[in-house]
């Protein structure tokens, strides 16, 4: 016997419902994969293995080599375009809108929209959507337990990995006690933290250092050194011997530095558009820049994309940032 679902009834009961009864699943994510995107679409396949189901992942592009070697990473096919009508449900994670998939076809009927960034667009059939979640694997492993699936070393190493990439290793300011408490979890059925961060974090290519070193001697401090500037473009990347996925986390760097407040990455893309990614500290609020921009994200990690040259798009942007940094510091908690 088949129950219609309460409109009332807690997502989260609502997303059980819908993969109790239905068989064949199409898990996605955000285009430029990260480990909360990652994390959470593996940690819900070996769940849904668990069960019986039959999965099918697909995203639009190709991981960063720290992620290569975890658990189910070679099942994900890189794909533009899908066909969806031979499954009965699309789970869609980590995303605000079916754009952020960067795959076309996805409209699917059914699909379940589980997220955590702010503003999401509500484009599902169920959407179970929690801004307090500190990443959308938090969420994802509320989803599992409430299905009753064991937490197998490979679902623990997944969500462990979405919320140690998705809250800058602990820096961002919306971690709570349940995040603990999940990761706690995630320790008792096996990950090791120490080898996840080492992993991670600690796995740079020697050319990956030669950029670093590139990208912080061209740094430039504004606002009086509250803001720091990174530029790149495809060239630094060739001198460097790095790919784009060699990236990843150099914006992290100037927030080391104890009167940074605020981070913009502008990465120069040869399609004259320009990649700007921001990463703040405690309340500078860089999502609110980003939606400025139709781009979005969280309070301390937020991005878009803007047409046109560096040097036209910049002024403004940096006059947004100065302005979010003055509000944030109002509200700096203690250290
Ligand atoms: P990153 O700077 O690492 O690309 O992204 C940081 C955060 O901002 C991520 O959580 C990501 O979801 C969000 N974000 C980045 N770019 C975009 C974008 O173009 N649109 C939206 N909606 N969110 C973005
Ligand atoms: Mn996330």
């Amino acid at each position: 016997m088949t129950q219609t679902p309460v409109a009332s009834e807690p997502p989260i009961l609502r997303v059980r419902d819908a993969i109790r009864r239905r068989q064949r699943f199409l898990l996605t994510s955000h285009a430029r994969p990260d480990g909360d995107s990652i994390g959470s679409q593996l940690a819900m396949a070996f769940a849904l293995d668990a069960l019986g189901k039959d999965v099918r992942l697909v995203n639009a592009d190709r991981a960063p080599d720290h992620y290569q070697g975890f658990p189910g990473m070679d099942r994900i096919e890189i794909v533009a375009r899908v066909d969806t009508s031979a499954v009965d449900a699309v789970i869609v994670m980590e995303c605000g809108d079916l754009e952020r998939t960067g795959v076309a076809g996805l409209d699917h009927p059914f699909i379940i929209n589980i997220d955590h960034h702010v503003g999401n667009s509500l484009y599902g059939a169920i959407n179970w959507h929690d801004e307090t979640a500190a990443a959308c694997a938090e969420m994802v492993f509320d989803a599992i337990r409430a299905l009753d699936v064991p937490l197998s070393f490979e679902i623990a190493t997944h969500i462990y990995l979405a919320i140690l990439t998705d809250t800058g290793a602990f820096h961002h300011s919306n971690i709570t006690p349940r995040t603990f408490d999940i990761c706690r979890q995630t320790v008792e059925a096996g990950v090791n933290p120490a080898a996840m961060a080492r992993r991670v974090f600690d796995s740079n290519s020697s050319g990956k250092l030669k950029l670093m070193g590139t990208l912080l001697g061209s740094m430039v401090l504004v606002d009086d050194g509250r803001l720091a500037v990174l530029h790149m473009d495809d060239g630094m990347l060739e001198a460097c011997g790095c790919t784009h996925n060699d990236t990843e986390g150099l914006i992290n760097l100037p927030l080391t530095a104890r009167e940074i407040q605020a981070v913009v990455f502008f990465k120069v893309t040869p399609e004259n558009a320009v990649r700007v990614s921001m990463r703040s500290k405690y309340d500078v609020d860089v999502r609110k820049v980003a939606n400025a921009f139709g781009g979005g994200g969280h309070k301390n990690a937020a991005g878009f994309t803007v047409e046109g040259r560096l040097e036209d798009v910049r002024p403004d942007i940096l006059q947004r940032l100065v302005v979010a940094i003055a509000e944030g510091l109002h509200t700096r908690p203690l250290p």
